[in-house]
């Protein structure tokens, strides 16, 4: 295979969709990457060329307009992207796996015809709203309300940082919302459409990372929608969340070995180049000890996400499998970022270079869907012993 990547679960299509993402990243994002994360601005023309890729809804069924890929694939095109730009891959990876994902796998018939094919098109985009302000790692604090009258579900309360919430390709969103009609606790997961009165979005700005992504407080004001947007079943949304979750996982999993991976390069090719006391400081042992160590991190990186794709794909249970790759590649993202960092010295500190917005983006990875404390938690839970 080219590209010097083994793994016994890689074919040769996954070969040929690496190559194909390299190239387009390389040719069309990487050109405009900076711009993009100094002007904090969200691309839809480059999403539009993501969508005309195939890119959206890659390891979608082809009958609601995806390619039929498995998950190594579309997990492959997001290690890429991330190669190159952490906002794409975020932009991606939210809505292939948030947005379409928990649809394809709860939606009824009728919600997948209707929602999944403009998703897979790069033309609309579609966000899930799970954190709160006051409810983060602990979903179950979720305050936003849900209660079906006369065959409506009224909405009320308010959603924060929510990728792909708020640009003019948002289709709606998959809100998570506590049952007002059981007297335990129960969570409605109900599809709004954008535009649905009393729905209301705001832009988070200022970010340190993600720039070119779009991040979005969302409220739901008395919102209405009819009976039938309910997800997978009246108070099923526990369940949905935590299937949602464990597919997440693999894609900031990829993000971080993506990221760690284009770092990497740009410090082994700078370690080649820079010359101090008369040789090219990669002939330092101090400097070739830093590259070695991160080439095997990426290297034992590759092996654990893959085989949770593996056990994806074949359908064996992958929820350990997928918190520990998220818990190492993201933590070995911001190991990788900072040495790459620690190579090219104070030029590794400016913004002419890209190793400087690698070094901010890998910090969301350790806290995005799921902070690496508790993957700890989910990982001490199925090892059994918390
Ligand atoms: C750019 C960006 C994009 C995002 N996109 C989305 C999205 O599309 N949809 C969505 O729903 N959410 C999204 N999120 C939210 C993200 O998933 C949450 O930020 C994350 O789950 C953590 O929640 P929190 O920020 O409220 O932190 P908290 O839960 O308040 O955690 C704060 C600290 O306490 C620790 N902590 C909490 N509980 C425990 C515990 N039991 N044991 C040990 N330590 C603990 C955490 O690990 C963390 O270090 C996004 C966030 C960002 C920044």
């Amino acid at each position: 295979m080219s590209n010097n990547i083994y793994h016994p679960a890689l074919k040769e299509e996954h070969d040929l969709i690496r190559q194909s993402v390299r190239d387009f990243a390389e040719k069309v994002i990487k050109p405009v990457a900076k711009e993009l994360d100094e002007k904090e601005t969200f691309s839809e023309d480059i999403v539009n060329k993501i969508g005309e890729m195939g890119l959206f809804g890659i390891n979608c069924p082809a009958e609601y307009g995806g390619q039929g890929m498995d998950t190594l694939s579309y997990i492959i095109a997001v290690e890429e992207l991330a190669r190159v730009d952490g906002s794409q891959a975020a932009t991606v990876a939210a809505n292939n796996s948030l947005g379409i994902g928990p649809i394809l796998k709860f939606g009824t018939e009728v919600q997948k015809k209707i929602y999944i094919p403009q998703l897979c098109t790069g033309k609309k985009l579609w966000a899930f709203g799970l954190t709160e302000p006051g409810a983060g790692s602990d979903s179950r604090a979720t305050k936003t309300t849900s209660s079906l009258k006369d065959g409506e579900w009224i909405i009320n309360g308010s959603k924060i940082f929510i990728t792909n919430g708020s640009s003019a390709l948002t289709a709606g969103i998959t809100v998570q919302t506590v049952s007002l009609d059981h007297e335990d606790k129960k969570f409605n997961t109900i599809l709004v459409e954008s535009g649905t009165e009393g729905l209301k979005t705001r832009k988070m700005k200022n970010k340190m990372m993600w720039r070119a992504s779009d991040t979005a407080e969302i409220y739901f004001d008395n919102v209405k929608v009819p009976e039938e947007n309910i997800l997978g079943g009246i108070g099923q949304g526990s369940k949905i969340m935590l299937s949602t979750l464990d597919s997440g996982r693999l894609s900031i999993a990829a993000m971080g070995l993506g990221l760690a991976q284009g770092a990497y390069e740009m410090a082994l090719e700078y370690a080649n180049t820079r010359q101090q006391f008369g040789r090219t400081i990669s002939k330092f042992q101090a400097i070739s000890f830093k590259l070695a160590d991160m080439a095997s991190k990426i290297e034992m990186g590759r092996n654990l996400l893959y085989n949770a794709c593996w056990l994806k794909d074949t359908g064996k249970p992958f929820t350990k499998e997928a918190a520990m790759a998220k818990l190492y590649c993201t933590e070995f993202a911001k190991e990788v970022a900072d040495a790459a960092v620690q190579i090219h010295g104070g030029y590794g500190l400016m913004k002419d270079y890209d190793i400087e917005r690698f070094y901010r983006d890998q910090r969301i990875l350790q806290i995005g869907e799921g902070t690496s404390e508790i993957q700890r938690i989910v990982i001490a839970r199925q090892i059994g012993v918390l």
